[in-house]
């Protein structure tokens, strides 16, 4: 399970959500088989939808994530719903190099800078949301901060984190997004400016034994901050039969019929879970028929 904590400074001026995603980035590990720096890519963006997930305000909004720098990773997914649960697929989850200059895995090398990272919600409206900003360095965390700052206008700052054991499984992962709350208190940035200073990087902080909510009310120091809620999440898909017959019949009757005639049996497979779904052709050309 994951855990999701919020807490809130005592004059509402800043709001610090902070998150362990150990299991989750566990089990996307388990599903696409990433190697320690795909883990560590595809790990970040998908807490990052953690925490924006888990920051939307009604039931059935949705978030997604998506980036590509033109790196060997290709495209990273993830998809959060308004409880911070996730879900992530990317092109190659086998994307690795060695180590960057800093002897840290290097997300930013594998995720390249030359592209976007795009930031969909889709909140039950007509049309969903969508933001886009040049990739800044890769790394995913400062081009979150940076996505707040261009497309949104709210001062944020974020911090992700993916430690990867030497067996590939995950030891720990997670991360923390400060927010300010307009209207802006100035001395409140002193104080989360001062507080990051102090912080060590979250998987540290986890490693050391630090709770999500430790980690929040540390992120608010100085600000006498009160935790909001607290509660898990998962990683989680929520694919079924039906969803694959809706993309089945997105393909026209042509398509469908083409794929009825070549194959007996046609297997489709969730890029989220790796869940496989199986169609007769006669399934298949039942399909086109109602289209
Ligand atoms: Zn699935």
């Amino acid at each position: 399970m994951g855990k999701i904590v919020r807490a809130l400074s005592a004059d509402g001026s800043a709001l610090c959500c902070a998150v362990d995603t150990t299991d989750i980035v566990n089990e996307l590990h388990r599903v696409h088989g990433t190697s320690a720096t795909a883990s560590a890519a595809a790990g970040r963006l998908s807490t990052a939808a953690v925490i924006m997930g888990a920051m939307m305000k009604n039931e059935g909004d949705r978030l997604t994530l998506r980036i590509n720098g033109g790196g060997s990773i290709g495209t990273v997914t993830a998809v959060s719903d308004y409880r911070g649960n996730v879900k992530c697929c990317l092109d190659n989850p086998y994307a690795d190099l060695p180590l960057n200059s800093i002897g840290k895995l290097d997300v930013g090398g594998i995720v390249g800078t030359d592209g976007y990272l795009a930031v969909i919600k889709d909140l039950g409206l007509k049309e969903p949301y969508i933001g886009q900003i040049p990739i800044v360095n890769g790394e995913i965390a400062l081009d979150i901060t940076q996505y707040y700052a261009v497309s949104e206008q709210i001062p944020t700052v974020c911090a992700l984190g993916v430690l990867v054991d030497t067996d590939l499984t995950i030891k720990r992962s997670g991360g923390y997004m400060i927010q300010l709350v307009p209207p802006v208190n100035e001395s409140a940035i002193d104080f989360i400016e001062e507080n990051i200073k102090d912080m060590q990087s979250v998987t540290s902080m986890l490693e050391q034994g630090l709770t999500p909510e430790e980690i929040a009310l540390k992120g608010l120091k100085g600000l006498d901050g009160e935790i909001l809620d607290s509660w898990e999440a998962v990683y989680y898909c929520d694919c079924s039969r039906e969803r694959t017959e809706r993309v089945l019949a997105a393909l026209g009757k042509k398509e469908l019929l083409k794929l009825a005639q070549e194959d007996p049996v046609t297997e489709v497979c969730c890029h989220f879970c790796d869940k496989k779904y199986t169609f007769t052709s006669d399934e298949l050309s039942e399909l086109a028929k109602n289209i």
